[in-house]
């Protein structure tokens, strides 16, 4: 889970395994094509997890995302099947370490270990990076994304958020690129050292499966939009062989992409 690209270290590690619809993890694809990639459960739900990253830069110690955290009742650990890990116990540093977090977007399985169940700051020597389109849905949820959005995930950080609008170098090395797609604020997270970068997919490209350019979410707002920021995004990452880390695999994934006839895939390669 420990690897190094130029001067920096990073920790691609687990806090949560949860599970959602399988159908509404991928959208439009026929559950006979997905099945053959993953199996879904009785109540048709796969298996995944939240994967976060953890970055040791020259100046910064930088968190990306926060899983689903602590905010959690009986009712909804069953309907997501949420068991926790452990998460910090194999690490080098604790949560009072982290100077920057970087929220991909604020959904509740990336933001909601931003804050502790007494409804603390969870990191409490850090800022908190968000896209001003995202904060904007999470404050007037539509019926649509409401469930996806909880106030306790934002509302005890509002004096450290840093509200950002479209990419961005938010630290020496560490640029983030607005996608939108998945919600309008959605955005990934590149780290570069010594002419080389680590990409953090987000929900852009949440698990291994849905590398292939029609396989987006129906929890995505902005479909289409997805489908046009991968277009670019992919042709950057085969361009500058970017190293990728995904978020909700239930065994993480890293690894690189590749195009053969026209279809993109991620191989994965646990080592940069
Ligand atoms: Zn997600």
């Amino acid at each position: 889970m420990k690897f190094r690209v130029g001067d920096f270290e990073f920790w691609h590690f687990q806090t949560h395994w949860f599970a959602l619809d399988g159908g509404a993890m991928f959208g439009v694809v026929p559950k006979v094509l997905w099945s053959r990639k993953i199996q879904a459960d009785d109540k048709n739900r796969i298996p995944m997890a939240t994967n976060l990253l953890l970055v040791k830069t020259h100046k910064d110690l930088v968190l990306v995302d926060t899983g689903l955290g602590e905010h959690w009742d009986e009712k909804g650990k069953q309907i997501f099947a949420i068991e926790p890990k452990d998460p910090w116990k194999d690490l080098p540093f604790g949560p009072e370490d982290v100077t920057l977090v970087v929220l991909t977007h604020l959904h509740f399985d990336h933001a909601g270990g931003n804050t502790t169940v007494d409804l603390r700051p969870a990191f409490p020597n850090a800022r908190y990076v968000v896209q001003k389109g995202d904060l904007e849905e999470h404050q007037h949820p539509n019926e649509r994304n409401r469930a996806s959005y909880r106030p306790e995930d934002i509302n005890p950080i509002r004096d450290r958020l840093v509200v950002i609008e479209g990419d961005q170098e938010i630290a020496p090395g560490v640029r983030v690129i607005r996608t939108g797609g998945h919600t309008k604020g959605h955005q990934v997270v590149l780290f570069e050292s010594q002419g080389r970068g680590v990409l953090y997919m987000g929900d852009i490209c949440p698990t291994i499966h849905h590398a292939p350019l029609p396989w987006i979410m129906a929890y995505d707002l902005y479909p289409l939009e997805t489908l046009e920021v991968r277009k670019r995004l992919y042709a950057e990452i085969l361009k500058n062989r970017w190293y990728l880390v995904l978020e909700h695999d239930r065994h993480p994934q890293r690894g690189y992409m590749a195009l053969e006839n026209g279809k993109y895939r991620i191989d994965p390669q646990p080592e940069p």
